[in-house]
């Protein structure tokens, strides 16, 4: 059997009628930029999740980048964030020209560990960057109570956590203005790259769409300079057909979870996801941790045809770009621990059950061998 780590191109001949006619509409109205299609895909995302205003913009990196500008931070600032993401969220904290100071994750859970929050606190933090990761949401309770005390602006990076919820309350819907990755392989992908922010702040939403379109909202009328970075119709027009079965496919993903739950329970080698307490999880990845020979068992899955990835393979201060922060993997000890065992095995909507059942039977079969 081969089993990829995702498979987009059975997703898209699910809705290939509904993509192949917006494509061609899009193109027939030579809208390319801006127009209908992007609008109508902003108040149906906006609508859809929860939220008064959508800026579409052109990935998931910009997004945090314009967002910060738009708070204010920049020189001289440190905006605090957490060890285990992708390189975006601590990137555009130094492109704004503040600094990262990154957090230890919590163990079990892998999201920024509130309490080792505050002790990075000083006069220069203006930001908390909390990162919904793998479609587990943050302990928002709790960071929303310090950024409240220290008076610190939240941002919440949803890159991968579309539709994850925390008490009741989707990802995004806490902090000051949330970003969101359309990029082709998260929960709701693009055929390219295309991203969003969202906010319930009537003025931000005006600067950020501003500044996302060279500082202008009306052609030639430059309030400011500003950056190119417009989500395009094409990619607007088929997140908009994607958008209509979004919710349907956290499903599926949920579904999956709690089979692969069920498959790996009884491998003594292997820890499932924890799902944080009232919260949903929406399994953008599924990502075990093996207590022993993960190296070797990623090669076993790779030769029986299952594909793995790492995420990620070093935590991001350890990282030669942030070599010149000076620090050590005992800075991190819980985000370092896992760097060694995690492992990401496929996970998405469409995986069937006799798929998932087989790569646990795989990871079963190359403990028993070790036994041997
Ligand atoms: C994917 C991702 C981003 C960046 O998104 P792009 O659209 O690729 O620029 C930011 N943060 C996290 C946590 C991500 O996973």
């Amino acid at each position: 059997m081969k089993i990829p780590f995702q498979d987009l191109k059975q997703q898209y001949l699910f809705i290939k009628p509904e993509v192949d006619s917006v494509i061609e509409e899009v193109i027939e109205n030579t809208s390319f930029i801006g127009g209908k299609f992007v609008k109508d895909f902003e108040k149906n995302f906006a609508r859809t999740y929860g939220v008064k205003h959508c800026i579409g913009v052109a990935n998931g990196t910009d997004a945090l980048y314009i967002t910060m500008k738009m708070l204010g931070i920049g020189q001289g600032d440190e905006v605090i964030t957490t060890a285990l993401s992708w390189i975006s969220t601590s990137e555009t904290i130094t492109q704004a020209g503040a600094k990262p100071v990154f957090v230890d994750i919590e163990p079990e859970l892998y999201t920024i560990d509130p309490e080792k929050v505050e002790e990075k606190i000083n006069s220069k933090t203006k930001a908390i960057i909390p990162v919904h990761l793998y479609g587990q949401m943050c302990n928002m309770d709790r960071i929303m109570e310090i950024a409240a005390k220290y008076n610190l602006k939240v941002i919440e990076d949803c890159a991968q956590s579309h539709f994850s919820e925390f008490k009741g309350k989707r990802a995004g819907l806490y902090g000051d203005a949330a970003t969101f990755s359309f990029y082709p392989g998260k929960n709701l992908g693009a055929y390219g790259d295309a991203g969003c922010i969202i906010t319930e702040d009537d003025s931000l939403a005006m600067k950020m769409r501003m500044f996302a379109n060279h500082g202008a909202l009306k052609k030639h009328e430059h309030k400011m300079e500003g950056i190119n970075s417009r989500l395009d119709s094409l990619q607007a027009g088929i997140l908009d057909v994607k958008l209509r079965f979004i919710l349907n496919w956290t499903d599926l993903r949920v579904a999956n979870a709690k089979l692969y739950q069920k498959y790996l329970s009884d491998i003594a080698e292997v820890s499932t996801p924890s799902i944080r307490k009232d919260s949903m999880h929406s399994f953008h990845l599924y990502v075990i941790k093996l207590n022993e020979k993960r190296d070797e068992l990623m090669k076993y899955l790779s030769e029986k045809g299952v594909s793995t990835v790492l995420h990620y393979p070093t935590i991001l201060p350890l990282l030669e770009a942030y070599e010149y922060l000076g620090h050590t993997a005992q800075d991190f000890p819980v985000a370092f621990d896992l760097q060694q065992k995690m492992c990401s095995i496929p996970m998405f909507p469409e995986l069937r059950e006799e798929q998932i059942r087989y790569v646990a039977e795989c990871i079963k079969s190359f403990y028993l061998n070790q036994k041997k």
